[in-house]
């Protein structure tokens, strides 16, 4: 009787060890592949519109999206929870050093040591490239109206999405010499959409640019900087390099006009690729008030064509190269 009972408890004791061990096997392999999948700062681009879904407490502000929840509420609840578990993993990478918002330039991937040339030199001493991503919005009239007044010059990533709605703004931004260029058309990520469906929304915003501009754009921002060999390839077949960033401010998050434009102050270097949003009023205004001190220092806002010369298929900047 007392043996029996001695085997039931070790037995018992057996499946406790037992949970515990896959347990901590699967939580293992969860936080290895999270952190392998996203070797650069991709997540900094977990910008609107898919961001309302992991933070609701920040108010939305612009109106143009408004069209992009809808189409995604249809997308499921498996978006939303990579998307929670992408920001999840970010902030609590972040939290273990500091609560604060960072004010260092980003990490650099350790794939860094391979020897590939740089093949995108910038073109212009002293020059940076600022990119706004996501827009236009209602911010973006008044962020075109400071940069005419410094006879800055930027880059502009659109949703194709967003392009028919905002045509007077877009013919604006080429007749004041900005650069216009392609976002994708609804903000996926590419790596996970077929190759026509890949090809439908570099097409589609290319399409509806060229039709208010006269050319297809030449540059690709693919959404969460999110990219493979195969998007990359897919986007040189329609024309277009891939152009990343560095420094950026995580401007989705740290929602402040003095951080932005504390960042800026720190971080903006020559040859900098700054990415920002023109989707938020604290990234836009942090901007307009750093832009007269960065002039001062004698930096040129130049757009990303006029910083680097890229062709069909390069990856800018080189150390994101994949
Ligand atoms: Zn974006």
């Amino acid at each position: 009787m007392k043996k029996r009972r001695i085997e039931h408890i070790f037995s018992v004791l057996l499946v406790i060890v037992a949970v515990i061990s896959v347990t901590a096997v699967v939580v293992t392999w969860r936080l290895m592949s999270s952190s392998n999948q996203y070797p650069h700062e991709t997540v900094d681009d977990l910008s609107a519109p898919n961001e309302t879904t992991v933070n609701s407490s920040a108010p939305y502000e612009t109106t143009d999206h408004s069209s992009v929840h809808t189409t995604n509420t249809t997308t499921g609840s498996s978006a939303s929870t990579s998307l929670i578990s992408l920001t999840t993993t970010t902030e609590s990478r972040e939290s273990s050093t500091s609560t604060v918002p960072p004010t260092s330039k980003p990490k650099q991937s350790s794939k860094k040591t391979t020897t590939k040339p740089p093949a995108t030199r910038p073109k212009v001493k002293g020059a940076v490239a600022i990119t706004f991503d996501d827009g236009p919005t209602k911010h973006t009239a008044r962020l075109l109206d400071a940069l005419k007044k410094y006879d800055a010059k930027v880059t502009f990533f659109l949703l194709g999405q967003n392009v028919s709605n905002n045509k007077a703004l877009i013919q604006r931004m080429i007749d004041e010499g900005h650069e216009v260029a392609n976002h994708s058309y609804s903000h996926p990520d590419l790596r996970k959409l077929s190759d026509a469906e890949v090809i439908s929304q570099l097409r589609k915003t290319n399409n509806a640019i060229s039709a208010i501009t006269g050319k297809n754009p030449k540059l690709l921002r693919p959404p969460y900087g999110a990219f493979n060999r195969h998007v990359t390839d897919l986007a040189k077949q329609e024309g277009l390099a891939l152009v990343l960033w560095t420094p950026s401010p995580q401007d989705w998050k740290y929602r402040d006009v003095d951080y932005v434009y504390n960042y800026i102050l720190k971080n903006v270097k020559a040859g900098s690729t700054l990415l920002l949003h023109d989707t938020y009023r604290t990234s836009v205004d942090g901007f307009i008030k750093a832009l007269p001190v960065l002039v001062d220092r004698g930096l040129k806002f130049v757009t990303v064509s006029e910083l680097v010369d890229l062709k069909a298929g390069d990856v800018h900047p080189a150390s994101w190269a994949k």
